[in-house]
């Protein structure tokens, strides 16, 4: 089976090496950027997503250049603690929660898609731009090229759409959606040098309940000059004014009360001063479909589900959807039906992701904490909310995402058999 994936981003290479490991060799990907390079900065990969990678043969390279997060805090910009939970193997997981530059974790990707499939495997400057169907059950697939003016034309059994929260492939399907809805948040995201802190091993979300700094480090070892690269992202709902917006937020002077902000040795003032570089973007997301799968194209991570950035997912998501939509293919030769019943399998769960998201995910417990302190900030806000109820809220959370401990420490469910797995998914980590 010839099998075509368009986007060469974390969902479109994983997916190339699910499909390899389970037995399909015939598989190419179309990536539309000019060349596959380290863009973007922190993601976080749950335990879910890691047990995955450690079944694809990755464990080793992607630990080599990740953090394992070992606590997660939500904070006050106070930097009152309002719900602290171990995360990874110190909660009980088989597995690590694992901090990652995005663009490390898709230059290892692109590198074992070429290993496994072929140095032709990934076609970069290949932008799908139509598809429809050939004579036969085949499909036409057309691409553009910025260093040629002559579209191509491929012919492939199955195309997946892995091109991001700007799909071409769901446009196509769904011509009247059009652009991704936004919340009016903007969000400033950069990478820093700095000291390591809490301990070196630690992701702390801190909101005042209109501004909200996320922190976590990229690397476990500092440089001889004792910093660490470390992630950070502020966001801020009430955003629509032209000052937050402004230009001035790269040097942290628009960033309203977050330079204040600390917690233990983490200083965020410090954290804002050695940032590299910063973008700035919109809080946008997409709505969920009622079908993803049109019976030989599919749509798999942001194409399907772009979620608000709440709770790790979009990344953590888009490997179990392209494990689930391997082990699908392998397990019934009808792709139509296949990609039917990976549809089935995946975007219930997303839908209501996506609609968790929307309603902030387990990050509401800072909103909890604003709203029943009386004075915000400047009360205590743990005596405010009682601990069963941000619990509750963190639990079903993380049940909803698939990566509560129960579902993550059974073996993976999507190794195929007879298929060219490189190693069982079994525990490895420890134990
Ligand atoms: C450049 C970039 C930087 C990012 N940085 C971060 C970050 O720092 N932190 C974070 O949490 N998330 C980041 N993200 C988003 C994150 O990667 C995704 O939410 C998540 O990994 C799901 O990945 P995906 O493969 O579904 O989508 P994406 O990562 O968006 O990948 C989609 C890929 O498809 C390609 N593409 C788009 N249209 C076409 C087309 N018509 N034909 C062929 N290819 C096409 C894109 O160039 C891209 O490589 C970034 C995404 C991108 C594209």
């Amino acid at each position: 089976m010839n099998i075509m994936i368009a986007g060469g981003g974390i969902g479109g290479l994983t997916t190339a090496l699910c499909l390899h490991a389970a037995g399909f060799t015939a598989v190419r990907v179309a990536e539309a950027a000019p060349a596959i390079r380290p863009m973007g900065a922190g993601v976080n990969l749950l335990p879910n997503a890691v047990r995955e990678l450690h079944a694809l043969g990755l464990y080793d390279s992607v630990a080599a250049v990740s953090v394992p997060i070992e606590r997660l805090g939500y904070l006050t910009g106070l930097g009152e603690d309002i719900w602290t939970e171990p995360r990874g193997l110190p909660a009980g997981y088989d597995w690590p929660q694992l901090a990652v530059h995005r663009g490390a974790l898709q230059m290892i990707l692109a590198q074992a898609v070429r290993d496994r499939l072929g140095a032709d495997a990934v076609t970069a400057d290949a932008r799908l731009c139509s598809f429809g169907e050939a004579e036969g059950p085949e499909l036409r697939i057309g691409f553009s090229h910025r260093e040629s003016a002559l579209p191509t034309e491929l012919r492939a059994d199955v195309l997946i759409g892995c091109d991001g929260i700007h799909s071409t492939v769901r446009g196509l399907l769904y011509p009247q959606e059009g652009p991704p809805s936004s919340s009016g948040a903007v969000v400033w995201r950069g990478v820093s040098r700095c000291r390591p802190f809490l301990g070196g091993r630690s992701m702390v979300v801190m909101g005042d309940g209109d501004w909200k700094a996320v922190v976590y480090p990229l690397a476990d070892r500092p440089d001889d000059d004792g910093t660490v690269p470390v992630n950070w992202a502020v966001s801020r709902e009430s955003a629509a004014s032209g000052e937050a917006r402004s230009a001035d937020a790269a040097a942290g002077r628009q960033l309203g009360p977050v330079p204040d902000w600390h917690c233990g040795d983490l200083a965020l003032a410090e954290v804002l001063a050695g940032q590299e570089r910063v973008r700035q973007f919109p809080m946008i997301d997409r709505d969920p479909l009622p079908r993803w799968s049109f019976g030989r194209v599919t749509l798999l991570g942001d194409a399907a589900h772009a979620m608000a950035p709440m709770g790790s997912n979009a990344t953590t998501q888009c490997i179990v959807d392209a494990r689930t939509l391997a082990h699908a293919l392998a397990a019934d030769p009808d792709p139509v039906r296949a990609l039917a019943a990976y549809d089935r399998r995946r975007r219930p769960a997303m839908n209501r992701l996506q609609v968790l998201n929307r309603a902030k995910g387990p990050e509401v417990v800072i909103d909890m904490a604003h709203g029943r302190a009386a004075g915000g900030t400047t009360c205590r806000a743990r005596r405010a909310v009682p601990a069963a109820d941000l619990a509750r809220v963190t639990a079903s959370y993380a049940r909803a995402a698939g990566s509560d401990r129960a579902s993550v420490n059974r073996p993976s469910p999507y190794t195929v058999d007879g298929g060219l797995g490189l190693r069982g998914s079994r525990r490895a980590v420890h134990g």
